[in-house]
């Protein structure tokens, strides 16, 4: 039986990795479908502490995981998709694989939901598609950039991409906006945003480069196509956790992210089981705050592990 599994090559599942790697507790970190997390979609990371130069995300993954494989963690690829969680033993199912250990800290992340529609995967993470304002809203200083979604994410996006754009486009496909009363009034009141109502994109259009140049958008309600030049699309329609295989057993939110104990970020209702980063926050989300979740989650498993014995 293994002393600890780690579910997860994210920022949490990585920083977890290194803590419990240099407490002596030979962790086993398994990694799933996107190896080193939502960062690797990233091009550049301006607001990680301690890269004053900004830093790929793809190239800090990388370092995160060679700092925790350098203090003994043990990375295998594989994807849990059923668990059976005792006080005893946890155990782990990947198809017929069987994995059993005594903590386990779940960071399986979260996705962010996408359009699907064409342009959209091709100019995904530096070439005008993104999902994340905090992360590269900054690139896009005194340019045009539309922002798709009508809830509190979508709106708080718009908001913070006032700050460097020169005009931000909201496109929602209905009416109304889902947001928060507080999150609605201030951006139907802020005058760099113009909302689009009733509009679904259609297609994102590439410049000569590769880069955006456009969305096409059709109005949903007279069918009426028409064109928006920007240099940046923010996707912001929500995220998916990916915490299928914990339903039924630990308690999760009405959108799917798991919900910690009282008083706890990181434990949950079943000693010697801690969630960290985005597939247990749907506020933050960012890489710096998921790595702190990843470290207490680290620190709570080895105390805990402590007291085994
Ligand atoms: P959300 O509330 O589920 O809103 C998603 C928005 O995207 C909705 O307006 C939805 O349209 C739209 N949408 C969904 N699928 C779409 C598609 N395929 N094409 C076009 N539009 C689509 O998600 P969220 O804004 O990420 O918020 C998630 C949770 O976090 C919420 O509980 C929210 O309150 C919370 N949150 C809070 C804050 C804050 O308080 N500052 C900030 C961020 C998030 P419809 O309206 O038509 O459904």
């Amino acid at each position: 039986m293994e002393n600890i599994i780690i579910l997860g090559t994210g920022c949490a599942g990585f920083t977890a990795g290194i803590y419990t790697a240099r407490a002596n507790l030979n962790p086993l970190i398994l990694e799933g479908k996107q190896p080193g997390g939502q960062l690797t979609t990233t091009s550049e990371v301006e607001n990680f502490p301690g890269f004053p130069e900004g830093v790929d995300g793809y190239s800090l993954m990388d370092q995160l995981r060679r700092q925790a494989t350098r203090f003994g963690a043990r990375v295998e690829n594989s994807f849990i998709d059923k668990v059976v969680f005792d006080q005893d033993k946890k155990t782990l199912l990947a198809g017929d694989k069987k994995y059993e250990a005594k903590a386990v800290i779940i960071s399986t992340g979260a996705a962010p939901r996408l359009l699907g529609v064409s342009g959209e995967k091709e100019m995904y993470g530096g070439k005008g598609v993104t999902t994340c304002a905090t992360c590269d809203g900054a690139f896009y200083r005194n340019m045009e950039v539309v922002v798709v979604g009508g809830g509190d994410s979508a709106c708080e996006e718009a908001l913070f991409l006032t700050r460097f754009c020169s005009k931000v486009t909201l496109v929602h496909r209905r009416d109304q906006l889902r947001a928060s009363q507080i999150m609605a009034e201030r951006t139907l009141d802020h005058s760099k945003i113009e909302v689009v109502w009733d509009s679904a994109v259609d297609r994102i259009i590439p410049d000569q480069d590769g880069k955006v140049e456009a969305i096409m958008i059709r109005n949903l309600k007279n069918n009426d196509d028409s064109k928006i030049l920007c240099k940046g699309v923010f996707i912001a329609i929500g995220h998916v956790p990916n915490t299928k295989p914990f339903k039924g057993v630990l308690p999760l939110d009405t959108n799917g992210y798991l919900i910690p104990e009282k008083g706890s970020q990181v434990k949950t209702m079943i000693p010697g089981v801690y969630v960290a980063g985005d597939c247990a926050d749907h506020v933050y989300r960012q890489a710096i705050t998921a790595a702190g979740m990843g470290c207490q989650a680290a620190i709570e498993a080895e105390r805990w592990l402590a007291e085994l014995k």
